[in-house]
């Protein structure tokens, strides 16, 4: 008799032939045949569609499940003190990643052998620090309809949550409203799933893509730097995300995991919190059990503000470039690592790369040179798609923790055998 396999395995099956092909392709000769037809031609076609597929539905999705988050969340009280409770969470955890990796990155110093010269005085640079004013006042759109038109999800959210608040304040006078936010909610998840059937395919282009013209080579100069930043995810994932889980929610790391890992190798191929959000919302609500009164309102916020694999990578790649440098980091600017690379993380958009960029922030705060990020962006896809992974999986465990403390988790359901065919 044949089973029928699950989407996680032939997302799976998808990642690893991908990974195979892509190493393969990348050995053969350039030629038509491997650069435009393969490389550029199918792989990128395939992975493309797909990518481009949910980053379409993101921006609807965040904005129609927080109004609806909001409107099911009865009072604005509870609505305050969950967005509370969560934004404590994600600084925290984030706090927790930096320090790791700094840790790690002291103990085993990632850079031995790498040298970029000698700078016996660091240079003071000045860079005026954005405002805390303006990046609060920035959080309000002036225009809606512009925060849609440029993605910008912290915007997209505020006016969510606005427009929750509002439909909730006129109550009866809106029903129409309110059901119709509910009803494209049901349209939006049943989106989701259609796209979703196609991951396996779109994963196998995404992974192909990168590792034929990434190949190996062009990690083995920084491979202690790339290997310290999946030891410090790893770290993170099981002791602070597994004891977490049990005990602050009393929930199986096991059971969260074996369904979870489905939407880490979506992260994984796709390296964009945003684009997995899709899928972290139906896995979150249909098999982890939170109700997505809360997963609608932390992970949105999450895949745009908690950032912790993001967060690792800096601290890592701050002490590699420092190290590189024959630069000994002082404890204070150490401490000034883990608030800026706080800071940076949290202004770091859910897309590709983007963590990279934010990197030059980090250095700049204990004047660092710029230069030495050129090692570290030849591998930052490699490391992107591995902190991806780590930084919506907090999203999950947040929520779950919230859902647990706000009755709103269903521990029949988070126990219950995975259902997605
Ligand atoms: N790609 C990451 C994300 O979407 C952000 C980053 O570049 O660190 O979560």
């Amino acid at each position: 008799m044949k089973k029928k396999l699950s989407l996680t395995t032939k997302i799976f099956i998808g990642l690893i032939v991908g990974f195979i092909a892509g190493l393969i392709v990348n050995q053969m000769p350039e030629s038509y045949l491997r650069d435009t037809l393969l490389i550029k031609g199918i792989f990128q076609l395939v992975g493309q569609v797909f990518l481009r597929s949910i980053m379409m539905l993101v921006v609807p999705l965040v904005f129609i499940t927080i109004v609806n988050g909001v409107l099911n969340m009865g009072d604005v009280k509870r609505l305050g003190r969950i967005g509370g409770k969560t934004l404590v969470f994600y600084m925290c955890t984030t706090a927790i990643a930096i320090i790791i990796s700094l840790a790690l990155a002291s103990l085993l110093p990632p850079a031995a052998g790498v040298n970029l010269g000698n700078i016996d005085k660091v240079e003071v640079v000045t860079k005026d620090p954005v405002p805390l004013v303006d990046i609060l006042t920035g959080i309000i759109p002036k225009n809606s309809i512009a925060a849609f038109a440029e993605g910008n999800m912290l915007q997209i959210i505020a006016f969510a949550i606005i427009m929750g608040i509002g439909i909730s304040l006129v109550d009866k006078k809106a029903p129409t409203v309110r059901v119709f936010f509910e009803e494209m909610n049901h349209v939006m998840l049943r989106l989701i799933k259609f796209v979703m059937s196609f991951a396996p395919v779109g994963v196998f282009g995404l992974i192909a893509k990168t590792f034929g013209e990434l190949g190996w080579a062009v990690v083995v100069p920084v491979a202690k730097y790339v290997g310290l930043v999946y030891l410090g995810l790893l770290i993170h994932v099981i002791i602070i995300y597994g004891g977490l889980l049990k005990l602050l929610a009393g929930a199986s790391p096991r059971i969260f995991f074996k369904k979870f890992v489905k939407v880490m190798s979506v992260a994984f191929s796709t390296a964009s919190s945003n684009a997995t959000l899709p899928l972290n919302m139906e896995v979150t609500t249909g098999e982890l059990g939170v109700n997505s009164n809360v997963a609608s309102f932390t992970l949105p916020l999450g895949a745009t503000i908690n950032m912790d694999g993001t967060a690792i990578m800096q601290g890592v790649a701050t002490l590699f470039i420092a190290q590189a440098y024959g630069i000994q980091l002082t404890l204070g600017q150490m401490l000034t690592v883990v608030l800026t690379a706080t800071l940076a993380s949290i202004g770091t958009a859910g897309v590709p790369g983007a963590g990279a960029l934010m990197l030059s922030l980090v250095l700049q705060s204990i004047g660092l040179p710029l230069d030495g990020m050129g090692l570290i962006l030849g591998v930052d896809r490699l490391v992107d798609m591995g902190r991806t992974s780590i930084n919506i999986t907090g999203d999950a465990v947040c929520s779950i923790v919230i859902a647990k403390q706000e009755k709103q988790f269903d521990e029949k359901v988070y126990r219950s055998e995975s259902k997605t065919k």
